[in-house]
């Protein structure tokens, strides 16, 4: 017999901590053994005991043109024939730098990483350097990777597993994250104020995802880059989710809001491990080698990563399709909401183009206050309901549901039709 999800992660959890290598993986949230993938194609995932799954988790964000978009392993396979590292400059990361320079707002220059956490390091460091500050303001509920200095009032699997202020973080580095709730541009006031001198950048996620997803107001996003900009502290925009999925160019673009810092991640690596921090021209040249402030990275810029980006760049910058893109998230999300509510089952939708959350939670959720109000059993109740009809979203009621320029009109009424059931079950107090 071939080999069981169950099988297989008991012997994971022999070797690997926790059987995973990111924790949300685990199904800590939703309860069950994790499901094993076999492959992607497109809108779908495949897992090792045979079963198809509209997917919805999109590698976390990554994969706005889905699985395996020929044009984008065309851009991998060519890369790989080539040699899958130099350590030395390659072509590809001239173009990668170049699309991202033209088409994000606040960046003028940009050093590639291997990871969202990186980045994020990177442009804290860089922030410290350029204001000869110590102290880093975050939103509650944000997340911005696993570095120290957000593991305070962290969201995503730190909020899932309740460890939003981890064990191995010193009690200085503690100290030296201060956190505001999200939207309250006066307490942003207030704590800058309260520091005045001492704090070197704020660090948000101009659209929310990792406290699920949160529609921000335009004002406040105003508000933030105002106040910053009075106290002399660097704004920084963590859009390693948003950067190229609310918008080519990111939220920045899209609200039109210009930070000092950015982070990237997620999209621009097409699926390959890949970050970015990227900035003004005289903050990003205080990066060694051409200013004092180290960073560095064996496997940087690597040529995979840099083609399988390149290419997924180049197709989002064809015309129309973030038009689609919001469209096949509209009907998605606007339904869910509609369905849920027929059915009388408690609910709130955020979303915003191809990105959005189900909270189950009646109030508006602007903030991470909000979102852990959220029932996380009727999560769990339906997260197994929606894998056991063939539709995987993300295990924890703190993520992101996303659509993908392959997700067509069959696999939104497929997952309607999944979410219908399982919202009527619910309504019925029943299990699935
Ligand atoms: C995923 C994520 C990160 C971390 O990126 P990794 O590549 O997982 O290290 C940082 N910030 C945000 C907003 C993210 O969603």
């Amino acid at each position: 017999m071939a080999a069981t999800h169950k099988d297989v992660f008991e012997q994971m959890q022999r070797y690997i901590p926790g059987g995973v290598n990111s924790p949300v993986r685990a199904f800590g949230a939703v309860g069950g053994t994790p499901v094993v993938m076999e492959r992607g194609d497109g809108a779908y995932l495949f897992d090792i005991e045979g079963q198809r799954y509209v997917d919805l988790l999109g590698s976390w964000g990554p994969l706005i043109l889905g699985h395996n978009h020929p044009q984008v392993l065309h851009a991998v396979e060519q890369a790989v024939a080539s040699g899958v590292s130099f350590g030395t400059p390659c072509m590809d990361e001239l173009e990668l730098a170049r699309l991202i320079v033209d088409a994000v707002p606040g960046i003028e220059k940009v050093r590639m990483v291997n990871s969202g956490t990186e980045a994020g390091m990177t442009a804290v460091r860089l922030a410290r350097a350029a204001t000869g500050r110590d102290r880093v303001v975050k939103v509650d509920g944000g997340y911005h990777g696993h570095a120290d200095t957000f593991l305070v009032s962290a969201g995503s699997g730190a909020a899932t597993f309740g460890l939003p202020n981890s064990p191995g973080v010193t009690s200085g580095t503690v100290r030296d994250t201060l956190v505001v709730p999200f939207g309250d541009a006066e307490a942003l006031d207030e704590v800058l104020a309260a520091n005045k001198d001492q704090v070197a950048c704020f660090i948000l996620e101009p659209v929310p995802g990792n406290m699920g997803m949160v529609v921000p107001e335009e004002t406040y996003l105003h508000q933030a880059r105002e106040i910053t900009r009075r106290y002399g502290v660097l704004l920084i925009f963590d859009e390693v989710i948003s950067g190229f999925r609310v918008d080519y160019g990111g939220a920045q673009k899209h609200f039109g809001v210009t930070p000092d810092l950015t982070i990237l991640g997620k999209i621009i690596g097409g699926g390959m491990p890949v970050g970015a921090c990227g900035g003004r021209g005289e903050i990003m040249d205080l990066l060694a080698p051409a200013g004092p402030v180290y960073q560095a990275g064996t496997l940087s810029g690597n040529p995979l990563a840099m083609a399988a980006g390149r290419a997924t760049l180049t197709l989002l910058q064809e015309k129309g399709t973030y038009r689609a893109l919001a469209e096949t998230g509209k009907r998605l999300f606007s339904s869910l909401a509609e369905l849920a509510s027929q059915h009388g089952v408690p609910a709130t939708v955020n979303y915003l183009g191809s990105m959005g959350t189900l909270f189950f939670t009646d109030g508006p959720v602007r903030r991470y206050e909000d979102a852990a109000r959220a029932d996380k059993a009727a999560y769990a109740r339906y997260f197994h309901g929606m894998l056991d009809r063939g539709v995987y979203v993300a295990p924890g009621q703190f993520e992101c549901t996303f659509v993908s320029a392959a997700h067509g009109e069959k696999e939104i009424d497929f997952t309607l039709e999944a979410a219908e059931d399982v919202f009527r079950r619910m309504s019925q107090g029943g299990v699935n």
